[in-house]
Parts: structure tokens; C-alpha cells; sequence
């Protein structure tokens, strides 16, 4: 039977598909898709890049604000409305949802100099022996980079040893080990190491030589300094420098000849009262009453100096999507004025879309998070979102550019329309690398001529869609993301490794995307059906190689929420064209039916396993945000055990993960039984009391209920 429903899955409304494959380029007409690729530039979206990767940009301070008046500053330039630089009050008390506000930091001066005994010093008393230590050499200063200070070091002038302690993660790191008064030096990130070195062993501070994020080439480059970060809630407040895999060696290398280091570090930074700043236009749409529905883009602003690829490029990016629609949309419209209609020249002009299309920068997660909690209208608004975060890594960086869908808990039709148009750019960049001729190569004069290879994979974490695209929002997230940036987080993530072609592509993908989706119409339904049939195969192979690693029992979980998953993506449609996405599905339901004759049930729940859960209302979004741990927290407070759904590893998920989707899928309809199947499809076979424990759980703490 597995076979058979497979199979089924492959059919569509196949009626609508030839007028799909007579089209090319696929969902817009050509006259806009000429349009955008003559105006859309990989060089004005990297000098605006450049302009972003001068900051240092993090949450609430003054380089971040210095790059929102940046942006900002461009958008009205371009002409954009409601240009604004929104503030969402940050100081460490305030909650927005889930998220705990993080106070701004702030940092003015630090440096970290090794210091050496002269012997013979001039006009030095005898008896005075701290004179006779002066600076022998500046391993750290956060003027030339500020990427040498973890975020939310606190102010200190501390003059002392340094003593290596391994990574300094455990207490098996520390014995025989007197560290306190000295600082540390260690293999982990320096909030890993924090309640340890500083709260236990009273160290006085961190020297840091984590490495960034694994990959093949982790820990290779020995040049690299990695962004480092405190616990921002931590009670035992210190100060970290990050230093070099270099660096080091080096430093590790004596200490282990048993020689003496002394250290000079000066810091003068702290947290304080502050704002998160969130920067945002628009392009009002033209429709009265549409016009009032939103699609949105986003990245996020922040990160460290330069931040190129993460994430200047996403912002960059979405910049250039806004200059070139308000300047295509805006030639048309002068146009019209001028001229009577027959006279009109419709090349390098688009019509007014009939939904607002807005621009969002805010710092990445607690941004989003301020900006849908402390503003529902937005959350309300907006109907679909294509958020940018790394869409420039040239070859240098080893990027594989997705376009990422959306979790299995959030069907929606809107990833299959970016992925038509990824994959028209792929085979037009792939047709000119390969010939030196295509209609549309999208390369930019100063940027690469390699094809874009993009790949549409299946959900992954890590951004602003993740906020979007949870339950109490419910906001589907294309996310266009490049993974792996073998400099990501470091201080050679810089705009050199940027190639304009590829955020010329990015820009393509997302603004073809969005003005469609902001003109969606009845009209667009067939072309959008043929797209989803295009995507509905493309999940159905990994869907294929995927069921035999699938256990016995759940023979028919993985087919049959499949299933499910893709009425939900033709249902999507709903949502901009009402009662469409309906009828395609329950076309596409006796289809199926006709062919295997089963429906898409599941199987039968039995006892604590029919219980069902419903998310409340409040608080809005994940439970593990940036910085603040939600479910952690109030565990804690409700003495709740750890569940063991938060370290499970499935066959192709694990922990956060299934913990995302398990809260997603409560929708007051599912009982546990089927939450578990739908989880068990997504991410792999999970044990029903793993589930149950999970939601339990989240029933101590508020965040769901059952349904009586
Ligand atoms: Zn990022």
C-alpha cells in the first residue's frame, strides 16, 4: 500500500499543467520579470552592504542604530512610505511573548595587553615593583576590532595571570587550578564557561579561542576570532576577550613550558536601559481593501562588525528589492500620468501590487519577537513573509544557497512559488556558465558568472522565520539562506567575500516572489497549482528514500501526513484567493482516493494518547528565543524535570526541533496521538510518552491546555 500512496502523491490537478509548462519565465509575466532583471543590482545592493559591515551592530547600541539610520536613510532616499525607525523599550524586565528583553550593551574601550617584567626600568623605585611591569604586546583591541570583546563584558582594569583550563566547561577542568583573581583561558564560548570560572572558582575574567560554527572547515583557519557572547543574565557579570586560534597556541604553548603570562585588561562597556530598534517602510498597495494585508521582507540587522554575509547581505539585499519595485512601480504611475494609454511603453514598469509590500530590519529574533508582540497589527497584517538571512557568500565562503521551506506544521503554497522562481534562475544562470548565452543570466558586471545551484530544503531553524512560521503566529516564511559560511560569526566575514551576482539572484528570487504573492488573484491559481505539483514531487523523493528507515509500526504515519502536509499547501491558497485552495484539494483528495482507495487517516489512538492538547493565546512565539530560554525558566519555577523530547534525537530532526513542531501541532484539534504521528513524520519516529511527557509539561507551565 506505502507504494501506491506514493505514487498518488506524484498526481495533480493535472488539467492546469500544460498552460504551466507553455509558461516561461514561470508565475509573472515576462514584460516584470524583464523589468526586475534589468533593474535589480548585485553593485548597489554591496555598496549598501559595505555601508552596513562598518558597524558593529549589536542589540540596542550605538553601531546598531548608526546602521538603522543607514538603511533608513536609503529608504526614503528611494522613496519609500512610512519610513520609520521603531523603538521597542529593551531593559532586561520587559517581556515581548516569550522573549525577555535583553538591555542594550554598549562597549567604548577595551584592550588586552600581555605585560613583562623590566628589570632595569628607569627612574623606578626599588620598592615600587608594579612600575616595573610595563606593555610588552596588544593581543586584543576592540578600536581596530570590535569583534575582540564578547557581547555584554562589563567594565574592569584587572592586571593579572593567565591560566588555561582546557575548554573550561566542566569541573574536572579546574583542579589544582588556583584561578581565582586570574582570567581564564579556554576552548568554549565564554557564557558556557561563566557560572564555572567566574561564579564558582571567582575568576576575574575570560580569554576566549572558540571556534565558530562546525563545518568542514572548523577550526582550520587559525586566524580566525570568533564573535564571542556572555550569559545576559547572569549574575556572575565579567568581562571576555576573544582571541585567535593563533593567538592561542601561542599562549597555551608557554603556559605549558610553566611560564608566568601577565595580562593587562581594560574594558569599559556594560548593559544599559535601551531600545530595540526595528526599521521598517512600505509600498502601499493599491487596492482598497487589499491593501490592508501585507507581505513582508526581513533580516535582521545585527551581528557583529563586519557582519557581511551575516547578515549586512540579507538586509542589503531587501534594500535593493525596495528601491528597484518603489522605482519600477513608480515609473509606471508617471507614466500613466503623462501619457494616454495607448501610447504606453510597458517595458521597465510594474503596476502598483494590490497588497502593501513592507520592509523589515530588526535585530535578529528579539527584534522580531518586540516588533509581533508590542505591535499585533503587524502580526495581523502581514500574510506572508520572504526573509533574507546570508544570501551573498561568494565561492570563497563554501555557501550553498536554499530556499528553505516551512515547518510541516505550517503548510503553505508560498515557498513553492519562491522555489519556481529559484529554479528559473538556476537553469538561466546554469544555461549562461554553461554556454555563454541565456535570456536571463542575472549576473551582475561586477560579480560572479557561476550558476546559483540553489537547493529548496526541507525546514531548518536558526532565524526570524522561525518566529514568523510558530503556531501563535502563524505567517508562512520563505527564507532564502546560505549554509555553510565557513566564516560565519568571525572576523573574516567581509564584504571582499560578497559576490553581487548572487545578491542580484537573492533579490530576483525574493521580489518576484513577493510582488506576486502581493498581486495574487484567482488568476494566479492555475499557474500556482502547477508550481505546487513541481514542489509536491520534489518532496515526495526524500519522502520515498525515507520510508524504509521508518519503523514498522509507523508503515502508514509518514505517507498519510504527507498527505496531509499537501492539502494543507493547496488549502494555503485560501488565504488569498478564498475557497480556491479548497476546491484544488478536494480535487486532489478524490483523486487520490479513486487511485488507492484510502482517505488520509491515520491510525487510531488509544487511551492517554486521544487527550487533546490547545496552545493558549499568551505568551506568543518559541519557547527557546535568543538569549532567554522561556521553557527553561519557568520549568525551573513549576519544578518541572527536564522532558526528554529536548534531547531526543530522531532520524532527521532532534530536540529543538520536535520541541517546535509539538507545541505547533497543539491546535486544540490533534490529540497527543496524532501530534506525535505528525511530529514522527517530520522529523522521525518519537516514542507517544516522549510526546505526552513534552506536553504535560507545557501544560504545567501555561503554554497549553486540554481540550475537554
Ligand atoms: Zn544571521
Amino acid at each position: 500500500m506505502k507504494k501506491l500512496v506514493v505514487v498518488a502523491l506524484m498526481i495533480g490537478s493535472v488539467g492546469w499543467a500544460d498552460e504551466v509548462l507553455a509558461q516561461k519565465p514561470p508565475l509573472l509575466p515576462e514584460k516584470d520579470v524583464a523589468a526586475l532583471s534589468n533593474e535589480l543590482s548585485g553593485e548597489t545592493a554591496k555598496r549598501n552592504l559595505e555601508g552596513i559591515a562598518r558597524f558593529h551592530r549589536q542589540r540596542g547600541s550605538r553601531g546598531f542604530h548608526e546602521a538603522a539610520e543607514l538603511v533608513a536613510e536609503r529608504l526614503r532616499a528611494y522613496g519609500l512610505s512610512d519610513v520609520a525607525i521603531l523603538q521597542f523599550p529593551a531593559d532586561g524586565k520587559i517581556f515581548y511573548g516569550t522573549q525577555r528583553s535583553r538591555p542594550a550593551w554598549d562597549a567604548e574601550f577595551a584592550e588586552l595587553w600581555e605585560i613583562k617584567e623590566v628589570k632595569e626600568a628607569k627612574g623606578v623605585k626599588e620598592n615600587d615593583a608594579s612600575a616595573n611591569w610595563q606593555p610588552a604586546r596588544r593581543i586584543a583591541s576592540y578600536g581596530a576590532e570590535p569583534i575582540v570583546l564578547a557581547e555584554d563584558s562589563e567594565t574592569a582594569d584587572v592586571t593579572t595571570e593567565l591560566i588555561d583550563v582546557g575548554e573550561g566547561t566542566k569541573e574536572g577542568d579546574y583542579p589544582g587550578k588556583d584561578v581565582k583573581g586570574k582570567i581564564v583561558l579556554v576552548g568554549a564560548q565564554p557564557g558556557a564557561v561563566q557560572e564555572l570560572a567566574v561564579g564558582k572558582f571567582r575568576a576575574a575574567g575570560i580569554v576566549s579561542y572558540a571556534q565558530n560554527q562546525k563545518t568542514a572547515w572548523w577550526g582550520e583557519d587559525e586566524n580566525l576570532i570568533r564573535w564571542g557572547h556572555l550569559e545576559t543574565f547572569s549574575a556572575n557579570k565579567t568581562f571576555a576577550f576573544m582571541v585567535s586560534l593563533k593567538t592561542a597556541r601561542g599562549l597555551r604553548e608557554r603556559l605549558a613550558h610553566e611560564e608566568k603570562i601577565r595580562l593587562h585588561a581594560v574594558v569599559k562597556a556594560g548593559q544599559h536601559a535601551g531600545n530595540y530598534e526595528v526599521v521598517t517602510a512600505t509600498i502601499p498597495g493599491a487596492d482598497p481593501k487589499l491593501k490592508e494585508e501585507e507581505i513582508a521582507f526581513s533580516c535582521h540587522l545585527d551581528h557583529q562588525r563586519p557582519g557581511a554575509n551575516d547578515n549586512a547581505s540579507g538586509c542589503a539585499t531587501i534594500l535593493e528589492v525596495a528601491r528597484t519595485l518603489q522605482k519600477l512601480i513608480s515609473q509606471e504611475e508617471k507614466t500613466s500620468a503623462e501619457q494616454p494609454p495607448h501610447l504606453l511603453v510597458n517595458q521597465g514598469r510594474l503596476s502598483r501590487p494590490a497588497r502593501t509590500i513592507r520592509f523589515i530590519f530588526p535585530p535578529e529574533i528579539e527584534g522580531t519577537m518586540a516588533l509581533l508582540n508590542a505591535k499585533p497589527e503587524f502580526a495581523k497584517r502581514i500574510k506572508a513573509v520572504a526573509h533574507m538571512d546570508m544570501v551573498g557568500g561568494g565561492p570563497e565562503t563554501k555557501a550553498v544557497f536554499h530556499v528553505t521551506r516551512g515547518p510541516m506544521s505550517l503548510p503553505s503554497f508560498v515557498h513553492d512559488v519562491a522555489w519556481a522562481f529559484a529554479e528559473f534562475v538556476n537553469e538561466e544562470s546554469y544555461k549562461f556558465a554553461a554556454t555563454g548565452k541565456a535570456e536571463y543570466p542575472f549576473v551582475a558586471p561586477e560579480g560572479s558568472k557561476e550558476p546559483l545551484r540553489a537547493e529548496y530544503s526541507a525546514f531548518t531553524m536558526g532565524s526570524d522565520h522561525d518566529m514568523y512560521q510558530d503556531s501563535s503566529f502563524g505567517i508562512p516564511a520563505i527564507y532564502l539562506n546560505d549554509w555553510p559560511d565557513r566564516y560565519i560569526h568571525t572576523n573574516f566575514d567581509t564584504a571582499a567575500n560578497i559576490d553581487p551576482t548572487k545578491l542580484k539572484r537573492a533579490a530576483f528570487i525574493g521580489a518576484a516572489s513577493g510582488y506576486f504573492l502581493a498581486n495574487f488573484s484567482v488568476y494566479d491559481v492555475p499557474p500556482t497549482d502547477g508550481a505546487i505539483i513541481t514542489g509536491r514531487l520534489l518532496r515526495t523523493a526524500p519522502l520515498m528514500q525515507r520510508l524504509p528507515e521508518t519503523t514498522p509500526d509507523d508503515f502508514g504515519v509518514l505517507p498519510v501526513n504527507t498527505i496531509r502536509y499537501e492539502h494543507g499547501i493547496l488549502n494555503s491558497i485560501d488565504a488569498f484567493a478564498p475557497g480556491m485552495g479548497h476546491e484544488l484539494s478536494t480535487d486532489w483528495a478524490k483523486t487520490i482516493d479513486d487511485l488507492v482507495g484510502i482517505r488520509a487517516s491515520g491510525p487510531e489512538a488509544r487511551g492517554s494518547g486521544k487527550v487533546i492538547f490547545r496552545r493558549i493565546s499568551q505568551p506568543r512565539g518559541p519557547l527557546a528565543v535568543f538569549g532567554y530560554n522561556y521553557f527553561a525558566e519557568h520549568a525551573k519555577v513549576a519544578g518541572v524535570a527536564m522532558p526528554k523530547l529536548l534531547s531526543y534525537e530522531g532520524l532527521w530532526g532532534a530536540g529543538e526541533e520536535y520541541a517546535y513542531e509539538v507545541l505547533n501541532f497543539a491546535n486544540g484539534k490533534r490529540n497527543a496521538q496524532e501530534i506525535r504521528d505528525a511530529v514522527s513524520a517530520e522529523y522521525g519516529p518519537v516514542p507517544l510518552e516522549i510526546v505526552e511527557e513534552y506536553l504535560r509539561a507545557l501544560e504545567k507551565i501555561a503554554v497549553v491546555e486540554q481540550v475537554k
